[in-house]
Parts: structure tokens; sequence; C-alpha cells
């Protein structure tokens, strides 16, 4: 029976946007679907539903991609890594290549893939490799070693076998941003540091969700708009959750989908059997590969090497974990990767790696790397109710189009999605490609273009995630300080058409900017990172009057 809520009207006349909340914000707000989680599950479902016209909310306790989708490897699959044990994943990750690179092909760096055998790894694998690429429906097309090794010198000379395959790069969180932009500039509304606290029922099953407003500092009312009518500033005292209603509420919290199901209830929990895997990947100051290089063997730790622009990653790992918060690397499995790694790049070790840093991958249980759409109201939970989760990054699209086909359907309606054939524009805001002054020289990040984004309430985590400000070769210890004497030219937390500085506001923020970087340089604190970590320990102590580095700094060379 479809779900339609007579009590709630729709005002589609008001303005979509990004809202940030602090502690004191009280959201009133309502709309046809809530999305809880920012991630690329959530933001691509966000997408999907505003492109069917429905007027969405998304809810983001951190800010975007703040969870495992900020924390990933940066691979547009093909699906080869898959073949050999899950060639369903696998066909599934070709399917979304393929339309990405059509939708999305901004934000696809198209460097081909690489899959190689070393001389010790089983040539058993590789037939059963090539079986389940071809069920898959991908053609691994085999590579001359001697073409492989004029075009990849980094590599092992040890290399016995090697196939080319449709491997990508993505640009996460540019394509994730611009999937926001996209939708508020549709009337949605984001808002982040959001965090659902429990859900709203009624004898029907959910009709919304509690909301605390945990992150951001407070911003002044806003230039032209004035106040924004849905958030209330809390009087002094406890602050009550702010209520949101809608008839569908979407849980897209990846690793956190149990412990979000389980606020509607013990059923809505166990019908949802996500578990939680950390993977720690290696950042290294070198284009070391110039394509996606896997190593052609049952997948393991440190066989995935991915090009970023100026950086190479190199990763992963897999390990249980208890808590979806992202968990720090430890010294024994950056030794690990590194190991692995230089099995195959022998010169590993002539490039300084820059971090280290690890997510938590939301698998379903038992050990898929496949996806889940769970309608509550069929599965025993309250009506209203819908989870997805598991998939990967690169399927974040395919989980969005079947989560929005079941959400209207709940609501009675039939809208088809669109994602498929309408393309992502690369929207940068006031991102200025003219060089001027620069914030950041590792990235070429143009002090006039943070302006603008800092004009707009953007936190410098934001700006990190949408400008790789700060993920170059300093990580962040030259332009710490610049990005505080930015943000007090843009009288942040306000703008520059409206001033409001707050001193220490800034100086926390500038703070923990480079605390979060140097935590990545930790576990790889030796040569000339540990030299690194010392001038950013003297110009704290000289500009900031901090010293970070007390916490810091048992980096073990592996
Ligand atoms: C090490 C590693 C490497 C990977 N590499 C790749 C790769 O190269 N290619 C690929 O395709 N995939 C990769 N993946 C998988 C991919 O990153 C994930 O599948 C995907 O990012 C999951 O996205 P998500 O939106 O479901 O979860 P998340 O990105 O974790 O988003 C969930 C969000 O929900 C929010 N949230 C939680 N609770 C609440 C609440 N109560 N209220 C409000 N918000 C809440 C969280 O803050 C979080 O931001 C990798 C994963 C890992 C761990």
């Amino acid at each position: 029976m479809p779900r339609t809520d007579r009590k709630l009207t729709r005002r589609r006349s008001q303005p979509g946007g990004v809202h940030w909340l602090s502690t004191s914000d009280v959201v009133l707000d309502h709309a046809d679907v809530i999305v809880i989680g920012g991630g690329a599950t959530g933001i691509g479902l966000l997408w999907d539903l505003t492109l069917r016209g429905l007027d969405v909310i998304l809810l983001e306790q951190g800010s975007l991609a703040s969870g495992t989708s900020g924390a990933f490897h940066g691979l547009l699959h093909s699906g080869a890594r898959y073949a050999g044990s899950d060639p369903a994943t696998a066909a599934e990750c070709l399917a979304e290549n393929r339309i990405l690179r059509k939708v999305a092909r901004e934000f696809v760096g198209n460097t081909g893939g690489i899959f190689a055998r070393l001389e010790e790894d089983d040539p058993a694998w590789e037939r059963r490799w090539r079986q389940g690429c071809r069920s898959a429906g991908l053609r691994p097309e085999r590579v001359a070693l001697d073409d492989l090794r004029a075009s990849e010198p980094a590599l092992s000379p040890g290399l016995v076998a090697a196939y080319r395959v449709p491997d990508a790069t993505i640009d996460g969180f540019g394509l994730l941003w611009s999937l926001v932009w996209s939708a508020t500039d549709s009337g949605a509304r984001v808002y982040f540091g959001a965090r659902v606290t429990g859900f709203l029922t009624d004898e029907a099953g959910v009709r919304g969700v509690r909301v605390m407003g945990v992150g951001a500092v407070r911003r002044p009312p806003s230039d032209d708009a004035g106040e924004d009518p849905r958030v209330r500033v809390a009087p002094a005292g406890p602050v009550e959750p702010g209520e949101i209603v809608a008839p569908v509420v979407v849980n897209a919290t990846g690793p956190w989908a149990g412990d979000v199901a389980a606020l509607a209830g013990p059923r809505a929990q166990a019908a949802v059997p996500v578990e939680r895997d950390k993977g720690v990947m290696i950042v290294f100051n070198s284009r070391l590969v110039s394509t996606v290089v896997n190593r052609l063997r049952p997948p393991g730790d440190g066989d995935i090497l991915v090009p970023h622009g100026p950086v190479t990653i190199l990763g992963t790992s897999s390990a249980k974990v208890e808590g979806p918060e992202r968990p720090a690397p430890t010294p024994a499995e950056v030794k690990r990767i590194l190991t692995e790694g230089r099995a195959l790049v022998p010169g590993l070790d002539s490039v300084p790696p820059l971090r280290a840093y690890a997510g938590v991958r939301p698998l379903l249980r038992p050990g898929g790397r496949g996806f889940m759409l769970i309608d509550h109201g069929q599965s025993g939970g309250p009506g209203g109710l819908v989870t997805i989760a598991g998939g990967k990054f690169t399927t974040f699209r395919a989980m969005a189009e079947v989560a929005g086909d079941l959400v209207v359907r709940l609501m009675g309606k039939k809208v088809s999605s669109r994602t498929a054939e309408v393309g992502i524009p690369r929207l940068g805001r006031n991102l200025s490609s003219r060089l001027q002054l620069l914030a950041c020289e590792c990235e070429l990040v143009s002090l006039s273009g943070l302006l603008g984004l800092l004009d707009e309430g953007l936190h410098l985590a934001d700006l990190r995630r949408l400008t790789r400000l700060g993920m170059g070769g300093c990580q962040g210890v030259f332009c710490a300080q610049r990005l505080a004497g930015a943000m007090w030219q843009t009288g942040w937390p306000g703008s520059r058409r409206r001033p409001h500085p707050d001193e220490a506001a800034i100086a926390r923020e500038a703070e923990g900017f480079r605390t979060a970087r140097l935590s990545g340089i930790k576990p790889v604190e030796w040569g000339t990172q540990a030299r690194l970590a010392a001038v950013a320990e003297a110009l704290d102590r000289l500009t900031l009057g901090n010293d970070n580095r007390l916490t810091l700094g048992e980096g073990d060379h592996p």
C-alpha cells in the first residue's frame, strides 16, 4: 500500500541550499523524502530523487564524504578486481563503469588499468580470473611485457603476465560536491553537522526524524535571505532535537547503517546485515605509475596502485573492526602494505610516503561485495523506512537508482530514474581558474577561489576535499597559517559582504586542519616525513603557539 502523508504540504518555493548546523541550531523542516548519510550512497540518492522531481532533504552528521566515501582508494572499478571471486559484483561494476564514464566523464581519469602477475603468484588463479572476466563481460587484453616495461618502468622486472582492463580513477570529492550543488540548486536542502538521533513514528510507521546539530560554528544571518526560517537558534540550556517530517526516510549511512536502523527498533536493526571492514592506504609523493596497477592474484593486501594527480595511493588491507568511526592505520598494517607494494614496485623506498589513512567498508554479512536494499515495512520493521547499504563507490549510482525506485513506489508515484542519462556538470562555485595568489603551491589552489568558498561558509576540511588543498607534498604545513589568514579576510564564519570574524573559531579550524594532516603523517614518519613533521612543529610554535607533536610522532620505520 503506497504511503502518503496528507498532513504534509509541499512548499517548493523554499530555497534549496547547504546548511552547516551548530550545536545550538534546531531544524524544523519537511520534504517528500529524507536521506540520512552524506557519503556516495546518500548523495547519489539525493541526486536521483531530485532528478525525479521530489523534494529531498539530506542529513549528514559530519560534512560531505566525511565517512568511508572520503577515505577510499579513488578507483573506478572495471570489475576485474572481483572477476576471480565474485563475477556478479564484477559485472555490476563494469556496467556502472560504463555509465559513469558517460554521465560523469568530467570526474573520471581515463588511466586504464593493468592486472600483472609476478612469478611467485599462482598461474591457476590467472586462469580462474580470465574465466571470471569472461562471465562478467570483461575482455582483458594481453599486454606484451616489453611494452609494459616501457610504459610503466617502475614495475617489477619479475612480471610474467599482464592484461589491460578498463579501470579508471574517479574524483570522488569533486563529483559529490557537484551532485550536492546540482540538487540544492533544484531546491534540495542539505544539512551538515546534522545527526539523526531518532525516528518520528505514527501507526503507519516512520514519518520523519529527530535531528541534532552537532558540528559547525554558527554562521551569522546570511546577507540577502535573512535568517533561514527552517533553522532557529535554541535558547540557552539543553537543546531539544529538531524535527523533520517526510513520508519516506532512507538510511544510507554505510558502516553506520545498523546503528541508525537500531533507532527504529530491534527488528529494523536485525534486517541490516552490515559488518565493518578496515582498509589502510599509503600516499606516495610521486606518480609512480600512470595506469591503475593491480596484482593478478587473489585480492590481498597492498596490491593496487592508483595514480591521482601528482601522487600515487598504494593499498589496501582488510580487517574486521567494531566501530564505524575511522580508525588510524597501525605500524604493522603500514609495514605489511609497504612489503607487498615493494614486490610490485621494487624502487618504492626511493619515493617518500606522504601519509597513511584508513577507511571502513560497509560489507554485507556474510562477506559480500554487493549491495542490499531493505524495505523495513516488508521485513518486520516500521513502514516508511528504507535502508540501502554495502556496494562500492563505483556502484553508488546503481544503488541510488534501485533505492529511488522503491521510494517512489512507496509514495505511490511512477517516475523513472534519469541518472544513467543526465550528465553531471563540474560545479566549482567561485573556484576561479585565473592564477592569482596561491593558497596552496602543491596543488595550485588560488586564494581568490578559496575566498569565494569561505564566503559560502565552507570549513577547511571541506575546502581540502573540494580542492585537494593540503593534500600535496607539504601536507598543509605551509598553507595552514595562510588559510587562517584567508578566513580572517572573509570575516569567517561570516562572509566578505557581511564579515563576522570569530578569532577563536578560526584558530580552532586551522588547528583542526593541521592536526588531521599530521595524524596521517604519523604512521609514515621517518626520513623526509620526519623532517617535515619537525618543520611543522617549529612553525606551529612560532605562529600558532601550538605543539601538535606532543601527541604525535612515533612513526615506526618498517
Ligand atoms: C579502504 C577502502 C578503499 C576503498 N576503495 C574503493 C575504490 O577504490 N573504489 C570503489 O568503488 N570503492 C571503494 N571502497 C568502497 C567505498 O568507499 C564505499 O563502498 C562507499 O564509499 C560507501 O559509501 P556510503 O555512502 O555507503 O558510506 P559513507 O561514505 O560512510 O557515508 C555514510 C555517512 O552516514 C553518516 N552518518 C552516520 N550516522 C549518521 C546519523 N546518525 N545521522 C546523520 N548522518 C550519519 C556518516 O557520517 C557518513 O558520512 C573502498 C572502501 C575502503 C574502506
